[in-house]
């Protein structure tokens, strides 16, 4: 079986920390567990800072900082003792995402699956920022003087009408998503690539002045970079539902290059307002601050996995009760077999194993040695 690497579908660059919202971690701590269970090493963060909101943020401070510096500056901001930077941290206008963007985007042109072509585009007549159709204001500037105009575009007309994320979902072979395919089945037939950023993949290449490739194909190419640079020919980016409806339409077309293949592996919300209800739990069970670590960090994203929606938080003590008697009775050896087995399924998309209490105990028999260095 080939292998399978676990990324973190892009992190929008905001304004939080993932102490304060933990939530934007489980990503992150989700593909950092699995790819630890499979023996690989720590994967790099990956960070979407192709926003309008970065673009304002940005105007409105220092100027005298570089964007590149101040996204990066941003990003860093929000590590902290819960959950440490990795060695490789990744954006999605990294040199190497933007030459394979271009690479990508060539090829398309070359192909005909995409075309640069005139398109009637409603814009801010203040400031020039693409408007959506039904919007009322500027979303940059916050006039209200809009306008349509016809200017040159990267266009996707996409192949019979909708996106199928057939075989893009990993782990669906058999049962597929299909409330989310109902969500991106209902996008335009006709796409436009591009779009007016002050930061991103600039397109003067194909003779776009002034206009980015959109950040929502942005951070399909940043993920298949990324891949491409670990030399991973499999790749799947975890991300919720609410996430991949947003931004699948406009991946169409690049979810693979030269023999590397992105899917979704798809998770659910953990709900880490509830914590504190834990507390009384947490005592009576006699959890120590590792314990309870490892139940947050580590355990708690793949039931994320594994449940796919959102987890009832009348569930979390039941799951600590369920964890720490997993925790506790966890071989000392490393329990091949199993092991074997587990990593089988991860690398199908399979997660009933998280609830099979000695598949989990040997995945997390191989992680924990790991852990100390990741925590
Ligand atoms: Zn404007």
């Amino acid at each position: 079986m080939s292998v399978v690497l676990f990324l973190n579908g892009p992190v929008q660059n905001g304004d939080f920390t993932f102490r304060d919202l933990p939530g934007k971690a489980v990503g992150i701590r989700l593909a950092e567990v699995l790819d630890d269970a499979l023996g690989l090493p720590r994967p790099p963060h990956l960070w979407n800072t192709v926003t309008l909101a970065g673009d304002l943020r940005h105007g409105k401070g220092s100027s005298s900082t570089g964007r590149r510096e101040f996204e990066y500056r941003t990003l860093l901001g929000k590590y902290g003792s819960d959950l440490s930077a990795p060695a490789r941290i990744l954006t999605d206008v990294d040199t190497y995402v933007r030459d394979l963007a271009l690479e990508m985007i060539d090829a398309g042109l070359s192909r005909g699956s995409l075309r640069i072509e005139r398109t009637p585009v409603r814009e801010c007549a203040a400031c020039g920022h693409m408007i959506g159709p039904v919007a009322t204001r500027c979303t940059a500037c916050g006039g209200t003087r809009l306008c349509t105009r016809r200017t040159e575009h990267l266009v996707h007309d996409l192949p019979d009408g909708t996106p199928s994320l057939s075989g893009l979902v990993h782990g669906h072979n058999r049962r597929r998503p299909r409330h989310l395919e109902a969500v991106v089945g209902q996008v335009p037939r006709r796409l436009l690539l591009s779009r007016t950023r002050t930061h991103g993949i600039r397109l003067a290449p194909f003779g776009l002045d002034g206009l980015v490739l959109d950040p929502r194909t942005g951070v399909h190419v940043a993920v298949l970079a990324a891949a491409r640079s670990t030399g991973a020919h499999e790749v799947a980016m975890t991300a919720t539902a609410h996430a991949v409806a947003h931004v699948a339409a406009h991946g169409a077309g690049f979810t693979s290059w030269q023999g590397h293949r992105l899917r979704y592996a798809l998770h659910g919300r953990i709900p880490y307002g509830a914590l504190p209800s834990l507390e009384k739990p947490y005592l009576f069970h006699r959890t120590t601050d590792r314990e309870r670590q490892v139940f947050e960090t580590r355990f708690l994203p793949l039931v994320a996995w594994h449940n796919k929606g959102r987890t009832d938080p009348r569930q979390l003590p039941p799951l600590l009760k369920y964890f720490l008697k997993v925790h506790r009775s966890r071989p000392v050896t490393e329990d091949s077999e199993r092991l074997a087995r587990v990593r089988e399924e991860i690398r199908r998309g399979g997660t009933s194993w998280v609830m099979d209490k000695h598949l989990l105990a040997a995945a997390l028999a191989q992680t924990a040695e790991r852990t100390t260095a990741v925590a």
